[in-house]
């Protein structure tokens, strides 16, 4: 993990890790240590944790007429950055810089405020502008309590550095510019020996309008600096040990995984797992670059190691397990559908006319019966645009009946090198049939590293726990089993 001369580091740090004034000494700690390997460091951070909701919810309140939120997060704004400022900034001319600026953002949030109020009216782009002001905080305070520590850390806001459209709220970055703007800025800081503290989450037009990049979107900024510095290392600091072999509320053992490819990590978060969105860690994972989420509450831990391509087979049948609640399970089913061209794809444009996403389908081989999975509350729509779409097939007899189960939940596993890999399958189903588990369908993930299956609401945590037994460690055969078996 130690950097060589002239090697970059982008950590980035999301709200809860600068949360608090114990969270922001571990920052600190981290930021000093890592300096000791990585002289050319470029640190991002979050809003502190709940301002930015605080924000947004203020600009909506405001917007329909009630000022409520919007003292409560003047409030918090002046507490929780306040009490920071107080026991982490030592130096009096510090501290009246700093909170200077807090006050001068507090005040610009306010007209904004008072503006929203009296057009009673929130767009989109005053609403980045408004949610902005959490991370642009956060990174003044933040680089003052690093000064405090020795440590040449400037603020600088990433509306010079990420050039976005004008897709307010989920705004998309253009790589050139960035790529350009990020040299200019960062470049002589880094080689000044400087630390800059960047705003996660935000961007601008090239007019120099303020844009998001969507909720979360601080691992986004993070990977694009990293993509475009291009940085060494990407290292997300977070408040759990890493990527875990499952949902530890659920699964009291479950481990975090030392290493997990992108297209693992993909399946993971497009079944449920809360861990780092695919989409914002794309650049990192494209260039090349070495990425590891860590925690900030456990620093010695060394977290999960992002890689490139299909993922490693570790020794065990599946690496990791997650669920996927809140489905329901639609089945056309007919015997004209047999050879019928078109069939399937009629289902789908209608259900796509729904907006609905449909995280998994299977088809029996006789084509009589199509089931897929969509989301419970967008079931009686599809309902409706299916009867109505289907309505000359079904009045010919050719399909017979569309119906939709009671809630269900996709588990989907995680296990890499299924298609060469012997055994995978039918360990993972000897294992449901062994804890009693009815599987109602099953869709071997494309991607050849997943396999999901669906079943009842209450057989969800059966499922997942005896199907996370088997991300421990296959034993070797002994000599004896091999020769009698
Ligand atoms: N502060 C922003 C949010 O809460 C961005 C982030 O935390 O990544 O969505
Ligand atoms: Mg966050």
């Amino acid at each position: 993990m130690a950097g060589k001369p002239g090697k970059t580091l982008v950590m980035k740090f999301g709200g809860t890790s600068v949360g608090s004034i114990e969270a922001i000494e571990n920052v600190q700690e981290i930021v000093a240590s890592a300096r000791l390997d990585w002289p050319r460091q470029v640190v991002v951070v979050s809003a502190f944790s709940g301002i930015t909701n605080g924000l947004l919810n203020s600009a909506q309140s405001a917007a329909r007429g009630d000022m409520e939120p919007f003292h409560e997060t003047v409030r918090a704004l002046h507490e929780r950055h306040e009490s920071v400022i107080e026991a982490l900034v030592h130096d009096p001319v510090q501290t009246a810089q700093v909170r200077q600026e807090l006050e001068e953002l507090i005040a610009n949030f306010s007209n904004l405020a008072q503006a929203i109020g009296a057009l009673g009216e929130a767009t989109p782009r005053v609403l980045d502008t408004v949610s902005s002001l959490g991370e642009r905080i956060s990174v003044r305070v933040i680089a003052a309590a690093l000064r405090a520590n020795g440590l040449p850390a400037q603020a600088v806001d990433a509306t010079r550095l990420i050039a976005t459209d004008d897709n307010f709220q989920s705004a998309v970055p253009d790589l050139t510019v960035t790529e350009a703007q990020t040299r200019v800025v960062l470049e002589p800081m880094l080689v000044e020996g400087q630390i800059p503290v960047v705003t996660g989450f935000i961007g601008a037009t090239p007019s120099g309008v303020v844009t998001t990049l969507g909720r979360g979107g601080s691992d986004y900024s993070a990977a694009l600096l990293g993509a475009v510095l291009p940085a060494d290392e990407v290292w997300i600091w977070t408040d759990v040990d890493g990527v875990m072999t499952a949902d530890p509320r659920i699964v009291p053992e479950a481990r975090t995984l030392p290493e997990l490819s992108y297209r693992e990590v993909s399946e993971l978060a497009y079944y449920g797992a809360k861990v780092l969105h695919p989409k914002s860690i794309r650049p990192v994972i494209e260039a090349g670059i070495t990425l590891r989420v860590r925690n900030t509450f456990n620093p010695e831990h060394p977290g999960t190691l992002l890689t490139d391509g299909v993922g490693k087979v570790n020794g065990t049948t599946i690496k990791a397990v997650t669920a996927f609640r809140g489905m329901k399970l639609f089945t056309v089913e007919g015997r004209g559908m047999l050879g019928v061209p078109g069939v399937a794809a009629r289902i789908f444009s209608a259900v796509a006319t729904t907006g609905a996403t449909v995280p998994l389908i299977t088809e029996a081989s006789s084509e009589q019966s199509l089931t897929f999975a969509v989301p419970c509350d967008a079931a009686d729509e599809i309902q409706m645009v299916l009867e109505r779409d289907l309505a000359e097939e079904i009045r010919r007899g050719n399909i017979d009946r569309v119906w939709a189960t009671e809630e269900v939940t996709i588990v989907t596993t995680v296990c890499p090198g299924m298609r060469y890999r012997l055994g995978v399958a039918g360990r993972i189903f000897s294992a449901l049939g062994d804890a009693g588990v009815n599987v109602l369908a099953i869709a071997h993930g494309s991607s050849d590293v997943s396999i999901s299956m669906v079943v009842t609401v209450e057989d969800t945590h059966r499922t997942i726990q005896a199907l996370h037994r088997l991300t421990e460690p296959v034993r070797a055969k002994t000599e004896a089993e091999i020769q009698f078996s």
